[in-house]
């Protein structure tokens, strides 16, 4: 009787996560029927993230050059980077590493928000440039930028800030700080209310996109109220984005309903 033939060993996936995003991808990726490897890697910036599907790691891999030993020690076909559009350092080492070690990758980016009538919204490059735009636009300020890079507006004076964010955000934090500690969704009633009941007259935001923490900007607008946004940091040249889960399946050559085969993911362009 002839030997049955080793079966081939499945593709591995390696997703940078860290967002909602990473997390869909991931129990796709696990449940799709040609049998995916998926591996989440998790910065390890929350005492306790939301598991995704798969396997996990957490920690930095050491730069550049340790994804790609990484990407080589455990036998990785393909990279997604789905971390958030402002973790701007993983994605220029996930390019970097896919270029020297020639695994495709591609970069999974919800779309940023777009201003529509009635906004009133002020683009800023940083957070740094937003506290400089801060003056003259309102006394009472709702930052809403996540916890990470506060320093920027930290010599603040004369000024209350409400911060929210996950977790508490490190000193140094501007004189006159309340935090309020909150995961999204956030609701547009919700959201309305915290802006009628902290008085607050400019609304601070990254563009994060998404729906999740959306309904800020709709209130916003409602009321009148001044917005700085933050616009994102650029992606690294030549590296490929797509804008959902789907999208990502499709570039991976697997149907996005879950009934195709696995195809041989072509090298992104
Ligand atoms: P960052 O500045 O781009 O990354 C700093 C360093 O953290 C990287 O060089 C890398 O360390 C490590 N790292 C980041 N993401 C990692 C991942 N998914 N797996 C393993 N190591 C990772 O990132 P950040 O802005 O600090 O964000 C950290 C994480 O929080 C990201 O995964 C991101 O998706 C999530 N997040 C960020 C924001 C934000 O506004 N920045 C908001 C929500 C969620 P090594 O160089 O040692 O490999």
């Amino acid at each position: 009787m002839p030997a049955p033939s080793p079966r081939p060993p499945r593709r591995h996936v390696l997703v940078l996560g860290g967002t909602a995003e990473a997390r869909r991808l991931a129990a796709a990726l696990a449940a799709h029927p040609a049998g995916i490897r998926v591996t989440t890697s998790l910065a390890g910036r929350t005492a306790r993230p939301e598991a995704p599907a798969g396997e996990v790691r957490i920690g930095g891999f050491g730069g550049a050059e340790g994804l790609a030993e990484w990407l080589r020690a455990h036998r990785v076909d393909a990279l997604v980077d789905a971390t958030h559009p402002f973790a701007e350092s993983i994605t220029a080492n996930a390019a970097r590493a896919a270029a020297a070690t020639g695994v495709p990758v591609v970069v999974l980016r919800r779309p940023g928000w777009r201003p529509v009538p009635g906004d009133r919204w002020y683009d800023v490059p940083s957070l740094a440039a937003a506290a400089e735009a801060l003056p003259g636009l309102g006394e009472r300020v709702f930052l809403s930028t996540g916890r990470l890079g506060l320093a920027a507006f930290a010599r603040l004076t004369g000024r209350h800030f409400l911060v929210r964010a996950v977790e508490r955000p490190d000193p140094p934090l501007p004189p006159d700080t309340e935090v309020l500690l909150a995961r999204g969704p956030f609701t547009l009633a919700g959201e309305r209310e915290l802006l009628r009941a902290h008085r607050i007259d400019v609304l601070v935001t990254k563009d994060s996109g998404g729906e999740a923490t959306a309904a800020k900007l709709t209130a916003a607008r409602e009321l009148g109220l001044p917005v700085v946004v933050v616009r994102r940091p650029a992606l690294p040249d030549g590296v490929p984005a797509v804008p959902d889960v789907a999208a990502v399946l499709r570039r991976l050559g697997l149907a996005p309903d879950g009934t195709g085969q696995a195809e041989q993911a072509g090298k992104p362009t």
